[in-house]
């Protein structure tokens, strides 16, 4: 099924604008014609901006720091209000953040609005943790003293975000960061940049009602090389980077070449086993969501389903059938399920790879074909693709980020559990079963190899409580909820001798 037609360019501008306006954005201010904000809807540029240069980055990292400065000794509970203020404007913006959202990634509105959401969650998260910023003591071998750990905050951190998250991971980084004590330099996907001024507007009002300093969150508008600057710069002790696995290795070694700290957030390239006790009703509406939602762009997109052969053709019949009623079209219409791809690249990426997957012996059982091409020449509406593949072969262990399911099947448990480990990628996995015993193993240390394992839970659409992030090629990164706060601050360990007499560890003695 596809949806009549797609919004036109100027309403989706007309939107844009009202949205900017609703979240405090002077546009005027941020025009120019070195950068273009994009919509992937129809496929047309909205306005020109001007993207900032090298010489701004510093500006911005220089500011950072200043406000750091103060921030880093302003009590963490205090830091914590201008948070919950924070989370109070996202949630009155709410709506025009989600335009926003849908306008330059192409979500659909549940799914933009469910980002927004996101963003408020890890507010509150971060209001609270902003009293718990726990240190340990432990006992100390001397008679005397005291062992702890106190933790500070780090200074100004780097934040490079992907398109496909363009608010939540920005909120991720920047709620923690600030309670921790950091202050932000984000730099923002460059086919995202009217989310992020949206953003930042309305941190700079929370910041100005709850008296914290100026310039604890800069953004910095346009390609990588604004980037660069953040990756290089000694002033930036973290640099928290989402995006491909190609990026990743350049910001990487790059940040530590100079001994920064780099929190990775790459690709993945996720996978899902279905055993025979599975519930097969749950399994199917699971993996068409995380499979075919966001039009395939989530770093936890189902790539890859490793069925047991007893039900392999029935299970690919039922995706088949739903993905045959999946809506495909403008994102803004309430009955869409699948938007358009990000831009003509993505397409061109996603056909290739339905190419090589047939030249390697797949057999292609639903999508692939362009749709809406008429109605907009210069937007990627695609139906989602399921490929039957003989065997896990190159093209399967690339991330292909599109709506493109592999479907392998297997034997045993353990075969599927080496199927699923063997790509370069460690981000998100689940298992369908209804047998504790194949949960359990799946969980086990010889399990699933990913930073997130499911049991009947697709692999996309993690909470904010848990730490999130992947191993292996993905980066290591964890961000989020539980202990991902550590990464934003460093650790003292603090020997406090109150016994009036010189007692070295491990009874060393010196005395003359
Ligand atoms: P991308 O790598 O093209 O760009 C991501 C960001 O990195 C952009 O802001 C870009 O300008 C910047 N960048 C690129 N090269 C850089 C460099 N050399 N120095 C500094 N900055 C640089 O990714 P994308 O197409 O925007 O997003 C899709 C990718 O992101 C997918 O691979 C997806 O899996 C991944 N992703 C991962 C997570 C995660 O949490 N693991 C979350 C979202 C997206």
């Amino acid at each position: 099924m596809v949806t009549a037609a797609v919004s036109s360019t100027d309403d989706v501008r007309a939107r844009a604008e009202a949205a900017l306006a609703g979240c405090g954005v002077e546009l005027a201010a941020f025009k120019g014609d070195t950068l273009t904000a994009r919509t992937p809807i129809t496929g047309a540029g909205l306005f020109g901006l001007r993207a900032d240069t090298p010489a701004d980055a510093d500006r911005a990292v220089e500011a950072a720091h200043t406000a750091f400065l103060t921030w880093r000794t302003t009590p963490a509970p205090v830091r914590g209000a201008l948070v919950k203020r924070l989370g109070e404007l996202l949630a009155e913006h709410r709506e025009q953040l989600a335009d926003l959202v849908t306008v330059e990634a192409g979500k659909i509105r549940s799914e933009a609005l469910g980002e927004v959401q996101e963003m408020v969650d890890i507010c509150d998260f971060a209001v609270g943790l902003s009293r718990q910023l726990y240190g340990r003591t432990m006992p100390s071998e001397r008679p005397g003293h005291r062992l702890m750990e106190t933790w500070h905050p780090l200074g100004v951190v780097g934040v490079i975000t992907a398109f496909n998250f363009p608010v939540a991971v920005w909120a991720w980084n920047t709620a923690v960061a600030l309670v921790c004590g950091d202050t932000v330099v984000w730099k923002p996907s460059e086919l995202t940049p009217l989310t992020a001024l949206a953003c930042t507007a309305l941190l700079d009002r929370a910041a100005a009602e709850t008296g914290a300093p100026a310039h604890l969150n800069q953004v910095l508008l346009g390609a990588a090389e604004a980037g660069e600057r953040l990756v290089d710069s000694p002033r930036v002790p973290l640099v928290s980077a989402t995006g491909s696995t190609r990026m990743g290795r350049t910001v990487g070694p790059r940040v530590a070449a100079r001994f920064g700290r780099a929190l990775l957030e790459l690709g993945g390239n996720n996978a899902a086993v279905v055993t025979p006790s599975a519930d097969l009703d749950l399994t199917v509406n699971a993996a068409v969501f995380a499979a075919a939602g966001t039009a395939g762009q989530r770093c936890t997109t189902l790539r890859r389903l490793i069925v047991h052969e007893d039900v392999a053709d029935t299970v690919v019949e039922r995706l088949v059938r739903a993905y045959g009623r999946l809506p495909i079209g403008d994102p803004f219409r309430d009955t869409t399920l699948v938007g358009p791809l990000v831009n003509q690249a993505s397409h061109t990426r996603m056909q290739a790879a339905l190419d090589r997957a047939a030249a390697d012996g797949g057999t292609l059982v639903a999508g692939g074909e362009r749709q809406l091409a008429e109605a907009a020449p210069d937007a990627y509406y695609v139906r989602p693709a399921i490929v039957r593949m003989p065997a896990q072969t190159d093209v399967v262990r690339e991330e292909t980020f599109a709506p493109l399911l592999y479907v392998l099947t297997y034997r045993d448990l353990d075969e599927a559990i080496r199927l699923h480990n063997d790509v370069p990628q460690g981000l998100s996995s689940g298992i369908f079963t209804n047998d504790q015993r194949e949960a359990e193993r799946f969980l086990a240390a010889d399990g699933a190899d990913c930073g997130i394992v499911n049991v009947n839970i697709g692999t996309s659409g993690a909470e904010i409580g848990g730490a999130f992030g992947g191993e292996k090629e993905t980066g290591g990164g964890r961000e989020s909820g539980s202990d991902a706060w550590r990464a934003y601050m460093r650790r003292a360990t603090n020997t406090v001798n109150y016994s009036g007499r010189v007692t070295l560890a491990q009874g060393v003695n010196f005395s003359r």
